[in-house]
């Protein structure tokens, strides 16, 4: 198939797929143009009201939270647009390693939702930089689910995205079962840069904030590249 028959057939699917009815990919009830109705949508677990605006853990007044005082992670805010519970984290990990479009899409729409309730005072972002995924395992997944969310919520906000500007230039082992420490360990001269980022305000794009180390790890290199204001963009955040 050509690339233009490719691009006629993808318009036909997209089309299709917002104006047939479906069922809700969670509860089978028939919606259109939607993933999921509007009963699941309002399920899915949401951030509480007050949290601390640089790692987004729960704070009773929304202050800076404790940890963040102790030892500032080198992005300056955090924002997420639910916790990371069920059924959001069977979702993102369906897609995480059979890549869904229909769910990537859904997960930027609702990144992008979260963008204007909470950027309308600040200053405009230059750049959108996604989590990047090690090369031997972008050949295993095929895809990289950050990249993917990133594609689609610069198309949606009007951001730029730079998808070759950060590497990860070591294949760390999983962070699973390792403590703060250790994930910090883990992590150390994981990532690279490899453009001038002199002055400029970006966020970094992932699907899952867990302990935020990899996020602190990749905002440290943006920072030596120049970035003077490095937010932490994520779907969902573990509380
Ligand atoms: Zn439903
Ligand atoms: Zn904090």
């Amino acid at each position: 198939m050509s690339n233009s028959q490719q691009s006629t057939l993808n318009k036909c699917i997209n089309f299709l797929q917002l104006h047939l009815p479906q069922s809700c990919f969670l509860c089978g009830t028939r919606v259109t143009g939607t993933l999921l109705c509007a009963g699941c949508e309002d399920d899915l677990a949401r951030l509480p009201a007050t949290c601390c605006p640089q790692c987004a853990l729960p704070t009773s007044q929304g202050e800076i939270c404790g940890a963040c005082l102790k030892k500032p992670p080198a992005f300056n805010r955090t924002r997420s647009a639910f916790s990371y519970a069920f059924p959001l984290d069977s979702l993102v990990q369906q897609c995480k390693y059979a890549h869904a479009s229909n769910l990537t899409e859904f997960f930027a729409a609702q990144m992008a939702i979260q963008a204007g309730q909470s950027n309308t005072q600040s200053e405009p972002l230059d750049y959108l930089l996604p989590m990047p995924l090690h090369h031997a395992r972008l050949a295993q997944r095929g895809f990289n689910q950050a990249a993917e969310i990133a594609r689609r919520l610069s198309t949606r906000i009007g951001v730029p995205w730079l998808p070759d500007a950060c590497h990860r230039v070591r294949n760390t082992p999983s962070q699973a079962g390792l403590d703060l420490k250790a994930r910090q360990r883990n992590l150390r001269g994981a990532f690279s840069c490899s453009i001038d980022l002199s002055g400029k305000r970006v966020a970094l794009i992932d699907d899952v904030m867990t302990s935020g180390s990899s996020l602190d790890e990749l905002a440290r290199v943006v920072r030596k590249a120049g970035a003077v204001e490095i937010q932490a963009w994520v779907l969902a955040r573990t509380l």
